[in-house]
């Protein structure tokens, strides 16, 4: 497994082993097949998001069941489940995990899908369909749309209907949002909010969906049309500084909210049917992750290297 002793950059990360624990009740023993790395790993990593030490990272894989802990009824051995999400510690070839955080992957859903974007796609669902509702004809902006969580919510917005301008830091990421969004914007090389007002004929979009923060706070907000809905939902490039309420009356009387996948997948309930509409979009082929890259468990600094150094495209893997 990976774990950390202190808080720092990709080389506080180191490769050990320990031995197995037995199943507790209400927990599973999974032997993971593959585990997601996300954003928010870095962020655990580094400090941005404090953790006690000494301490495991990820919050994402998938794996078969290999025992169980008393009074679980809800899985076998041998199911395949996945899970997204909660505490700390994915990184790992095995791992215990409280069931009911485990959901069931349909037979359609390669391990790697499920490992490696059922955090980004359950985001992609509670951000398009509830945190916003997003409709037909409606014209939304997205950022760093080549990214895990960019890929799957654009062609998603795409098949509800919305017009999607997605922003990317780079040429070869424009031609692979340009693929599933209908305007692509290289924000390091022109001005997004210029680019927006005039993909809009000066209106501005219903919806700014921003997990880059620090860097395009201030220009998601002047990208809204009045009343419009700014969701800050991640902090790639640092978080966002503090502001003045009033500057949302400013800028249009707008919205602003800051989820969290967690608060959205509060109960039971809520989970399985989040994964399960994610894991419907994807068998329907509407929705088409991408696995961008993938390293071998003992190498997860590189991962994060990559990640940091914006050099990833789509979802990215450890294999164990
Ligand atoms: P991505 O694969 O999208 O990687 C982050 C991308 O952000 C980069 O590839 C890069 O794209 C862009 N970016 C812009 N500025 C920077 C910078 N200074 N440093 C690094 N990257 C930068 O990551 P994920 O799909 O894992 O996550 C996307 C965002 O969503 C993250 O902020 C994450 O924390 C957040 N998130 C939030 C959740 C929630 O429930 N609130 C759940 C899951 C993820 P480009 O080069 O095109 O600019």
């Amino acid at each position: 497994m990976i774990r950390i002793h202190s808080h720092g950059n990709s080389s506080v990360m180191q490769f050990e082993t320990h031995a197995l624990a037995e199943p507790q009740k209400g927990e599973v023993l999974l032997q993971q097949t593959a585990i997601g790395v996300n954003y928010i790993d870095t962020y655990h990593r580094s400090g941005l998001y404090p953790l006690a030490m000494p301490s495991g990272l990820g919050v994402e894989a998938c794996g078969v069941v290999e025992a169980l802990g008393e009074g679980v009824t809800e899985f076998k051995l041998g199911d395949r489940v996945a899970y997204a999400g909660g505490a700390v510690g994915a990184y790992a070839s095995y791992r215990l995990m409280p069931a009911d955080k485990l959901v069931l992957v349909p037979a359609k859903i390669s391990d790697e899908i499920a490992a490696g974007t059922l955090l980004r796609g359950m985001t992609a669902q509670y951000l398009l369909k509830r945190t916003f509702r997003v409709h037909v004809g409606q014209v939304i902006l997205f950022h760093a749309a080549a990214g895990g969580v960019g890929q799957i919510a654009c062609q998603w917005a795409r098949e509800l209907g919305a017009i999607v301008i997605g922003t990317v830091g780079s040429d070869e990421k424009a031609a692979i949002a340009s693929q599933y969004c209908d305007h692509v914007i290289n924000y390091k090389t022109s001005n997004f909010v210029e680019r927006v007002r005039e993909i809009t004929a000066g209106k501005g979009v219903a919806v700014v969906y921003d997990g880059v923060g620090a860097d395009t706070f201030e220009g998601s907000l002047d990208c809204l049309a009045p009343r419009g809905m700014m969701v800050s939902f991640g902090n790639a490039s640092g978080p966002v500084p503090a502001f003045e309420p009033a500057i949302l009356a400013q800028k249009g009387s707008l919205f602003f909210t800051r989820p969290t996948l967690g608060h959205y997948t509060l109960t039971r309930a809520e989970l399985v049917a989040t994964a399960a509409d994610y894991f419907h979009a994807v068998s329907r082929g509407f929705v088409k992750p991408v696995i961008g890259q993938s390293y071998a468990l003992k190498d997860a600094a590189k991962a994060h290297q990559d990640l940091a150094l914006r050099n990833t495209q789509g979802s990215t893997l450890l294999r164990v």
